[in-house]
């Protein structure tokens, strides 16, 4: 083993240096096989990332990082009516979110020219052709998994012939479908993606960088091998369903002029519990407006998880949790959310907010008073200290803190009972005011004992409750968007249309939530966890007069390790 894998390796000692993947290049560098490791994220620019790509960019960047090597992002921009700059843009913010950097930009337009030599080539060796049936009749003769496909009629032409077709392709001289390229190989294979397949199409179609340069378009499974190959790929890491593709990308390899011999390698895609991730799906859901867009903060893309809260640092953590493996498997999406609690409970600055507000009045505190008690940041982080909290006569309390009638277990207010406000004073509750009309709670009338500030009695005596509160008079209003699964299925659309397993209360909004004057003019983006209630971040829409804040996931955590 070279040093520096074996240094990657003894200083990660994490699972995920254990994995197959990692296991080969360390011993493709031990043997010499490989010097020095090259692999490249390729997404293809027609959708935003997700969770999903998250694991490949996390594999494809890290195992560069971890043997010394480089990693390219290579938009797979081969398809032009489904690409737009605006998916390119959004990839790049992403990847660079997660915390990546990329050796070199690439584009597989970028070897458009090159590409069609290299399909020149293959054509003057006998190995391609252009065949003239039509899309359907091409397809008619691909034969079954059971039985062999059928030459077309085309396929012996000659070498000349076969130039001056393509040629003609690329000027632009035949409608789409009326022609395509495709390698010699075997209409018999018993794979099918060895049957001939179509190396370039005819698409008179804008290319977001190429123009209309070209009017024919090579297929993903023709640009991919030789744009590999032209980076110096070693490892060409893809998803299990390129498995039976592999052929196809060997053949090319060694029958195309390429200046090196990547090796392509395939792994189990990463799967989620109540989730979707199909990217046609998921601009479904954007395009039939059942979400707010790519970034809302229910979907699983990268720009949704960011807005929702979600840091870099936790979908690494998740990523390399969950390993790499050769096999098909279901991760519980539960993980997703423990690691991000896990990560946002060491950092996150705490807060008290009370989302659906009881109003409490102090009986013996004096009128017009305020206080300021000096409430802990983060007890996982003493460096992050403690800030003054105002505190008065008037304050709220969490509706669901208190119960006139309290069941046998419920050991917060109730009439009669004293609890603790935290980092404040035992309160008393002496008495109840209702809303005539409904009967409804609207006021707990309460006493303090002014010899338990800070949250302690000198006598010893223990309460079993300790609530949140945000003073009335300095809480500010807020706006909380409480967010649910999207789905309440654990297989969206195992059985029908994955759109009626929609959670119709994915979202909900809260108004006029109250706050801590602390928390209100932070930033879009800022993480906090709002205490007994779960962890929070400042959408975009925030302002300092107007706090917006979307759970990312309340505290209970329902993974068990
Ligand atoms: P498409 O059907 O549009 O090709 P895709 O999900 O494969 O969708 P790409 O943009 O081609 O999207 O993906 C870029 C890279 O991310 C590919 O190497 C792909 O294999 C990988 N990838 C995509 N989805 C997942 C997933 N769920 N788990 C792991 N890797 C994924
Ligand atoms: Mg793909």
């Amino acid at each position: 083993m070279s040093d520096s894998a074996t240094t990657a390796l003894d200083s990660r000692g994490s699972a995920a240096s254990q994995d197959f993947i990692r296991a080969l290049v360390a011993e493709e560098l031990r043997t010499g096989k490989v010097q020095h490791v090259a692999t490249r994220f390729p997404p293809e620019p027609n959708g935003y990332l997700h969770i999903g790509h998250a694991k490949s960019i996390c594999l494809n960047f890290g195992v560069a990082r971890d043997f010394g090597g480089t990693c390219n992002l290579r938009f797979d921009d081969t398809n032009p009516t489904k690409e737009d700059v605006e998916y390119v843009e959004s990839i790049e913010a992403d990847v660079r979110w997660l915390g990546f950097e990329w050796q070199e930009l690439r584009f597989a337009s970028d070897y458009f020219e090159q590409l069609y030599e290299y399909a020149r080539d293959l054509i003057r060796r006998g190995l391609a052709y252009v065949d003239s049936l039509s899309p359907d009749e091409v397809r008619e003769r691909r034969g079954t998994l059971t039985e062999p496909g059928r030459d077309s009629p085309y396929r012996d032409r000659s070498v000349e012939e076969n130039l001056d077709l393509f040629a003609r392709m690329r000027n632009g001289e035949f409608e789409d479908g009326a022609q395509v390229l495709r390698a010699k190989i075997d209409m018999a294979s018993p794979n099918i993606n060895m049957r001939d397949p179509v190396l370039y199409r005819i698409r008179h179609a804008h290319h977001h960088r190429t123009g209309d340069a070209w009017c024919i378009y090579p297929m993903y499974d023709f640009a991919h091998p030789p744009s590999d190959a032209l980076e110096h790929i070693t490892h060409s890491l893809c998803t299990l369903e390129y498995e039976d593709h592999r052929p196809l990308y060997d053949w090319l390899i060694e029958n195309l002029p390429v200046p090196a011999t990547p090796r392509q390698i395939e792994f189990a895609r990463l799967n989620l519990t109540y989730t979707v991730m199909s990217k046609r799906r998921l601009l479904e859901l954007v395009q039939e407006g059942r979400v707010s867009g790519w970034d809302d903060p229910r979907m699983p893309t990268l720009v949704g998880m960011r807005r929702r809260g979600y840091t870099p640092e936790a979908i690494r953590v998740f990523c390399e949790r969950i390993g790499v493996a050769k096999r098909e498997n279901v991760v519980d999406v539960a993980l997703l959310e423990h690691a991000v609690r896990e990560d946002l409970n060491l950092r996150a600055p705490r807060v008290l907010a009370v989302v659906r507000p009881l109003r409490v009045v102090i009986e013996n505190y004096p009128e017009g008073q305020t206080e300021e008690v000096d409430v802990v940041n983060n007890p996982e982080d003493p460096s992050a200290g403690t800030r003054k909290v105002p505190f008065s006569r008037e304050l709220f309390i969490e509706r669901d803190d208190f119960m006139e009638q309290p069941p046998k277990k419920f050991f917060r207010l109730a009439p009669r009972r004293e609890v603790r406000l935290r980092c404040a004073y035992f309160i008393t509750c002496t008495s109840v005011v209702k809303d005539p009309s409904t009967g409804e709670v609207v006021e707990v009338r309460c006493t303090y004992d002014p010899a338990t500030r800070g949250g302690d009695a000198p006598d010893g005596r223990r309460v079993k409750a300790t609530l949140h509160w945000v003073s009335a008079a300095h809480g500010v209003d807020a706006e909380v968007r409480l967010y649910d699964r999207l789905f309440n299925a654990e297989e969206p659309g195992a059985t029908h249309d994955y759109r009626e397993d929609l959670n119709p209360s994915s979202l909900e909004v809260v108004t006029h939530c109250k706050l801590e004057p602390s928390a209100a003019a932070l930033p879009a983006g800022s993480r906090v966890q709002f205490e007994r209630i779960g962890y929070f971040c400042a959408d975009p829409d925030t302002r300092p007069e107007a706090p917006v804040f979307n759970r990312t996931v309340t505290l209970k955590d329902s993974y068990k390790p």
